[in-house]
């Protein structure tokens, strides 16, 4: 295995409480229900880490994995719930803002889009703002499962046209070779 040992280390739901940068740091960020907490399990070989299906309203907060002692996956909450009020959206983009701002040891931002779906407005905002922020980040693809060869190439090759500045990787949670690819790339991004 690529990662050989995980750990859930804490939760942080307020600005103030996020950790001074300790260790190399990799952080998740993409629309609920895009499959984050999946992946993060994949890659860390781990059925129940991040927990699946976070549902909207609840107090969502910044996890943080401690991987063979010497790195930190931050998972972020997610964007894009329909229903959500203007403070908890306020309250959201304080926390991840505050995030970016402080995470001197963030060494790669993965930022997952659902490979079936059209370019979303919310993630297109999301690329602006990091690429204003100068935060290095790569896109993963989820679900490919869903699509076939066909399909897939077409929407690497439309990601690709609009995010050209960005390294794209496809993935499923059905394929080991992608969760190995994806696993490969974090690591390499943090040593
Ligand atoms: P999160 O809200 O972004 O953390 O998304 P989850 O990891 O909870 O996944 C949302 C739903 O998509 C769940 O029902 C997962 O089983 C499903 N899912 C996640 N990744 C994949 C994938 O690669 N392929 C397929 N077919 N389903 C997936």
């Amino acid at each position: 295995p690529i990662f050989k040992q995980a750990e859930f280390y804490i939760t942080v739901k307020s600005a103030e409480k996020i950790l001074k940068p300790v260790y190399p740091e990799v952080a998740f960020l993409g629309r609920s229900n895009v499959g984050k907490s999946s992946l993060i399990n994949a890659v860390l070989g781990k059925k129940n880490l991040a927990l699946t299906s976070s549902s909207p309203g609840k107090t969502r907060g910044i996890n943080y994995f401690l991987v063979d002692k010497k790195y930190f996956f931050v998972d972020l909450p997610g964007y894009g719930f329909a229903k959500i009020s203007k403070s908890e959206r306020l309250k959201w983009q304080k926390l991840i803002e505050s995030y970016l701002l402080q995470s001197k040891l963030l060494k790669i931002l993965c930022l997952l889009i659902d490979s079936r779906r059209d370019i979303m407005e919310s993630d297109a905002q999301m690329v602006d703002w990091l690429q204003y922020q100068e935060k290095p980040f790569f896109i993963v693809l989820t679900k490919t499962d869903k699509l076939s060869k066909n399909q897939l190439r077409q929407v690497i090759k439309k990601y690709q046209d609009f995010f050209p500045d960005n390294h794209i990787l496809p993935f499923s949670i059905k394929d080991k070779k992608l969760i190995a690819d994806t696993a490969l790339f974090i690591k390499k991004a943090l040593n």
